[in-house]
C-alpha cells in the first residue's frame, strides 16, 4: 500500500472516533499488541479487569450491592434482567449510555445499555478479523447484513460513521437474482477489499455465482463471516465463488463476547474483553468487562460452544481457542413475489417491544403465520396488530394470521426455529 493511503486510512479511524465519541484507534492498538501476551499476562489482566468491575457493581449498582463473590452469583437470564432492569445501571456513571437489543439466537432479544468504551472494543475485535483476511487501515469494506449491523432507518450520525470506515453497506432484506446482480457488479466496480456479512447471505450470494452469474474480484481480500453458523460447506462455496479466503468472527456483545479466525483458521475468543465460563451443557456464560455503565454479570449468552484444550496456535495468539460454537441460523422468507428476505427482519421488527417474550414465523405458498408469546398484562391482542400491517407493507401473501400464546412448531433437535417455511418438512 502506498504510504499515502496509509495515512488516510489512519485518518479516517480517528475521525471515525471522533464521531462517535468512541476510541476504536486505541483498542485495536492495544489488542493488536495483547493478542500475542503469554496466557499467563492475558489471565491476569481478565482477572484485574473482573475485579474492578466487581468492585464498581457492588458500590454503584443496587442489584450487585449485596454480592461477595462471582461464583456465589446466580445465572443472569434475560428475564432476569428484564425484570429489574434500572437496578443495573451504576449510579456514579455519567457518560452516554447507547441503547442496544441483542440478537436473540434462541430467545426474544434484550435491550441493554453499551457504553462507548465497550462499542470501541466491539468495532476493534471485529477490525482484527478483518485485519486477518488482509485488511488495512482505508481499504473500501463490504458490509452485507440485517440492521444489527446496519440500521435500515440508520441515522445521519451512522451513515457518517460508515462512510469515516469506508464501509458500503448492503441490506439482507433484498437478495432476488437482480439485487444480487447489482451487489456483485457494485462489489466488482468499487474494487471492495474486505467483505463482511451474514453466513447464509454470503452463502447465497455465492451460490448464484457458481450458478447463474459467474463474476470475478480482482480487488478482493478476503471475507469476514459472522453472526450465525458458517458450516465447512458454506466456507467451500464461498470461497469457490470469490476465490478468496473465509474467515469466521463470533460475537455476544452484551456479554462482550468477541472472537476471530486466525490465520490457521482457529477461532481465538478475546478474554481480556470478556469474563467467560462454559458450563456442562457448552452454554457460554460471560461478563462485559468494558461495559461499566450497565453491569451484567454471569450472564447466559443463550449460544452454546465447545472451547479447544489446544493452548498454542501456530499464529502465535495466545487467546483462547473455540473449537465450535452452536449458535444461531436464520432462514430465508420467500413470498409471492419470490422476494427473498433474511430471517433477522423479524427480529428487529420485534426487538423494542419487551412485552414479546418469543416469536415464530411460518409461511407457505399461501400464507404467512406469525406466532407471538406474548405478556397480556403489558398490552391487549389488538395492540399487536400493528405487526401484521408491518408485515403486510413488506411481504406479499394471500393470507397474513397473528397468533397470539398459541404453541409454536419444534425442530427435532430442539432448538427453537424462528422462521419455518411449512411447505418444506419440518427437521
Ligand atoms: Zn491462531
Amino acid at each position: 500500500m502506498k504510504p499515502i493511503y496509509k495515512y488516510i486510512g489512519i485518518i479516517r479511524i480517528y475521525l471515525v472516533d471522533l464521531l462517535g465519541g468512541i476510541a476504536i484507534s486505541k483498542a485495536l492498538s492495544e489488542l493488536s499488541k495483547q493478542q500475542y501476551f503469554s496466557k499467563e499476562t492475558l489471565h491476569n489482566i481478565q482477572e484485574e479487569k473482573f475485579q474492578r468491575l466487581f468492585n464498581i457493581a457492588k458500590s454503584t449498582t443496587v442489584f450487585y450491592k449485596n454480592a461477595n463473590t462471582y461464583s456465589e452469583l446466580a445465572i443472569l437470564t434475560k428475564d432476569m434482567v428484564r425484570a429489574q432492569f434500572d437496578n443495573f445501571i451504576s449510579n456514579t456513571y455519567k457518560r452516554k449510555l447507547y441503547t442496544k437489543a441483542t440478537g436473540g439466537s434462541t430467545g426474544k432479544s434484550l435491550v441493554y445499555y453499551s457504553t462507548a468504551l465497550s462499542r470501541s472494543y466491539l468495532w476493534a475485535g471485529i477490525i482484527l478479523s478483518w485485519i486477518v483476511a488482509g485488511y488495512e487501515k482505508g481499504d473500501k469494506i463490504a458490509i452485507i447484513a440485517g440492521s444489527a449491523l446496519i440500521d435500515v432507518k440508520s441515522s445521519f450520525k451512522r451513515k457518517i460513521f460508515y462512510k469515516f470506515l469506508n464501509v458500503d453497506t448492503y441490506s439482507a432484506y433484498k437478495l432476488d437474482e437482480l439485487n444480487m446482480t447489482l451487489y456483485i457488479d457494485k462489489i466488482v466496480n468499487s474494487k471492495v477489499k474486505i467483505i463482511y456479512g451474514y453466513a447464509t447471505v454470503l452463502d447465497r450470494l455465492a451460490t448464484f455465482i457458481n450458478t447463474k452469474h459467474p463474476a470475478t474480484f480482482p480487488a478482493l481480500k478476503g471475507i469476514v463471516s459472522t453472526a450465525e453458523i458458517l458450516t465447512e460447506q458454506m466456507r467451500q462455496n464461498i470461497q469457490a465463488a470469490f476465490k478468496v479466503d473465509v474467515y469466521n468472527q463470533y460475537g455476544c456483545n452484551e456479554a462482550g463476547v468477541s472472537a476471530f479466525e486466525c490465520e490457521y483458521h482457529q477461532m481465538h475468543l478475546i478474554n481480556t474483553r470478556s469474563y467467560f465460563e462454559v458450563d456442562m451443557e457448552g452454554s457460554l456464560i460471560s461478563t462485559d468487562l468494558s461495559n461499566e455503565g450497565f453491569i451484567m454479570i454471569k450472564y447466559l449468552t443463550g449460544d452454546k460452544v465447545e472451547m479447544s484444550e489446544e493452548v498454542n496456535c501456530k499464529c502465535g495468539r495466545h487467546y483462547p481457542i473455540i473449537k465450535k460454537v452452536i449458535g444461531r441460523i436464520n432462514d430465508f422468507i420467500i413470498d409471492l413475489n419470490k422476494n427473498i428476505v433474511h430471517g433477522s427482519f423479524f427480529h428487529f421488527l420485534f426487538r423494542n417491544d419487551n412485552s414479546i417474550k418469543q416469536f415464530q414465523v411460518q409461511f407457505d405458498h399461501n400464507a404467512i403465520n406469525i406466532f407471538l408469546n406474548v405478556n397480556l398484562s403489558i398490552h391487549d391482542k389488538a395492540y399487536y396488530n400493528r405487526y401484521l400491517d408491518e408485515v403486510k407493507k413488506n411481504f406479499k401473501f394471500n393470507e397474513y394470521n397473528l397468533y397470539i400464546n398459541s404453541s409454536f412448531l419444534t425442530s427435532s433437535n430442539a432448538k427453537h426455529r424462528h422462521i419455518i417455511n411449512t411447505s418444506e418438512p419440518v427437521l
